[in-house]
């Protein structure tokens, strides 16, 4: 591409999400943050006074100075990030298609919509074609649930070459997942939450779109794998362990699960996009790892580590999956999705 980078807005700017996709644009080769939208409660005010910035690099003068826009389709950049509150972001990021901007979203309200893509673009880069059949002058494309990016990255390989038939997961989720300022002190610190509301539907129903095949103007889902999860929240700041069961149409060796895994490569790969990680997946062998503090910011935090890999009493084998869910879970996931939308010319008018 020329020099001129694509400009994007981002709505949800001062949430935890908005944050990180700040943090993460502020050098990105193709994208620029020209604008930021957030409720009525933030409008008008400068970004600096609007958030309460949590990100562990500082902010630039220019984000902070900028003034925050209510979240209507007058913004100047077509390509929109949307790190919404799921309250709102139904009717805005249809109101923002509609007006033709392409918004790539992390909030779960248009995830099932038949022609809407719920992309991982590792593992089906090919359902972004489903935004030809949407209505919009503009687009939408949304990422999974955090939780389900990291066992779906750590299940293609082998779904694809072992047909899985049977997964029981049991997650331990980071707080940040929850957003800012999430669970209270004193309802996490010596304790674990046995309840997360909504994940675990998520978990159970959103691989089946992303593992489906693109059809007519929709995915035919993958109703044959049977998902049964569990999700609790931890006192971790970022990163959701997930221990996984899995049983296969015929069960493959220990060493053809482990060469699936690190032979994994996508569509990002081939087409060496910015956000993408070198290897999706990448297998531990030691018996303690991975761990949230040691393998989250692996690869900046886009790729999913597995390790503990051993046989199963109950199902063929177990293993364990770590991916950090504010980057690879959501606004690393979104970047990713818009950069294959650059890449495969879907915003080549839009600049
Ligand atoms: P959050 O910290 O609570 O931020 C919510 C954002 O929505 C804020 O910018 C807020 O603006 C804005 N907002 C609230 N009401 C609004 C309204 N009426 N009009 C316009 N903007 C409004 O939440 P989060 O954790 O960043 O999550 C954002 C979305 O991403 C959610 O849908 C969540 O489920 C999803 N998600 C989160 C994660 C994660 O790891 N945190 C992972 C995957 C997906 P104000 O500050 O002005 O109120």
């Amino acid at each position: 591409m020329g020099s001129e980078k694509i400009k994007v807005g981002v709505l949800g700017a001062t949430g935890s999400v908005g944050q990180k996709f700040i943090e993460l644009l502020v050098d990105h080769p193709w994208f620029e943050i020209a604008e930021l939208g957030a409720s009525e409660r933030s409008a008008g005010k400068k970004y600096v006074d609007a958030t309460n910035w949590i990100m562990k690099s500082p902010l630039h003068n220019n984000v902070a100075d900028m003034i925050v826009k209510a979240c209507v389709p007058n913004f100047e950049s077509k390509l929109i990030f949307s790190g919404l509150d799921s309250s709102v972001a139904e009717e805005i990021e249809t109101d923002f298609a509609n007006a033709g901007y392409f918004v790539i979203s992390n909030s779960r309200n248009h995830r099932f919509d038949k022609d809407v893509p719920l992309m991982i673009p590792e593992v089906n880069a090919d359902h972004l074609k489903l935004i030809e059949s949407q209505p919009y002058k503009g687009g939408i494309v949304t990422n999974p649930n955090c939780s389900t990016i990291g066992m779906v990255l750590a299940l293609k390989p082998l779904h694809d070459a072992f047909k899985i038939k049977k997964i029981n997961v049991v997650t331990m989720q980071a707080l940040s997942g929850g957003g800012y300022p999430g669970v209270p002190s004193m309802d996490i610190l010596d304790n674990v939450i046995p309840f997360i509301d909504g994940e675990e539907e998520k978990m159970e129903t959103e691989p089946r779109k992303i593992l489906g095949k693109l059809g007519a103007g929709e995915i035919l889902f993958d109703n044959d794998i049977q998902i049964s999860a569990q999700c609790n929240r931890v006192a971790v700041i970022d990163g959701h362990l997930e221990t996984i069961q899995v049983e296969f149409e015929s069960k493959p060796s220990k060493d053809e699960i482990i060469d699936a895994w690190i032979n994994f490569k996508g569509e990002p790969q081939k087409l060496n996009l910015p956000f993408a990680p070198k290897n999706p997946v990448h297998y531990f062998a030691e018996p303690n790892l991975p761990q949230p503090k040691l393998q989250r910011d692996l690869e900046n935090g886009m790729a999913a580590s597995v390790g503990r890999l051993r046989e199963d009493a109950l199902f063929h084998y177990k293993f364990i999956v770590l991916s950090h869910n504010t980057i690879r879970g959501a606004a690393g996931g979104t970047i990713l999705n818009a950069e294959l939308l650059k890449a495969k010319g879907y915003l080549d008018n839009i600049v």
